[in-house]
């Protein structure tokens, strides 16, 4: 998905706080706000210049701090902590995670719907969080491949690569060359939600912008694309806070 989809992201505080933008119809001046997890959401009239959200953003760095601080120290900041369960709801599987000191090392062993997850090495949170993300990558890539193998076979349109990857911002993205990135995140959204993900980059394959033409295409290939598109804006709710954020 391109920036029309999905917000555009801003690397203001580097790595932990990412700033998002969101542009609104509704919105006459711009306004910001603090999610528990350290995510700071940017709401911008449609047509505020990207010079004078910068100069906001700036501006209110000390509030945000100290709303970053307040979350800090409430109960949901234990959400950035390495979990104890990864549910991934894209497959239906639990993952029991227990950590231990000694040898650095992660063992996932499969089991029903899940398995449990080994992990030794420092009791470093930032490097605890670090390991899970590689693996989910890896999970990622054993997931997402082969569904999207098999959606482009469903649907007939052919692609010419596949990477899974972490991303913040975006769900995927298609290249002029036909190259599929999928992000690995994916895996905790709803089976039917990661399909439409799947048919949208699919279909930039014959339209590489968000024409009418390519909203024809999905349109004819997942009737409830409006939905799903909608249901997408919010769904980075679902993503563990792990994922995207060092634990403080
Ligand atoms: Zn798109």
């Amino acid at each position: 998905m391109s920036a029309a989809d999905t917000p555009d992201q801003l690397a203001l505080f580097g790595a932990e706080a990412a700033v998002v933008v969101r542009r609104s119809a509704r919105a006459r001046r711009l306004s910001l706000r603090v999610f528990p997890h350290g995510l700071v959401e940017v709401v911008a009239p449609q047509r505020a210049a990207e010079r004078s959200i910068y100069r906001f953003v700036s501006d209110h760095q000390a509030w945000i701090q100290r709303a970053r601080r307040e979350f800090g120290a409430s109960p949901q900041a234990r959400m950035v902590d390495p979990p104890a369960e990864i549910g991934l709801a894209a497959v239906g599987e639990a993952w029991v995670v227990a950590y231990g000191e000694g040898t650095r090392r992660l063992r996932a062993v499969p089991g029903a719907d899940g398995g449990s997850i080994r992990l030794t090495g420092p009791a470093d949170p930032v490097w605890r969080v670090q390991q899970l993300r590689r693996w989910l990558q890896q999970r990622g890539r054993a997931v997402l491949e082969p569904w999207l193998a098999q959606v482009a076979f469903e649907t007939g349109l052919a692609y010419r690569g596949v990477t899974v990857r972490r991303q913040r911002s975006r769900w995927g993205s298609c290249s002029a060359r036909h190259d599929i990135s999928l992000n690995c995140a994916l895996l905790f959204l709803e089976p039917a939600l990661v399909r439409h993900v799947l048919v949208h980059e699919l279909a930039h394959t014959r339209h590489l912008n968000h024409g009418p033409a390519f909203w024809r295409l999905v349109g004819r290939l997942a009737p409830d694309f409006e939905a799903a598109e909608r249901e997408l804006r919010a769904a980075w709710r679902s993503v563990p806070a792990w994922v995207n954020h060092d634990p403080m």
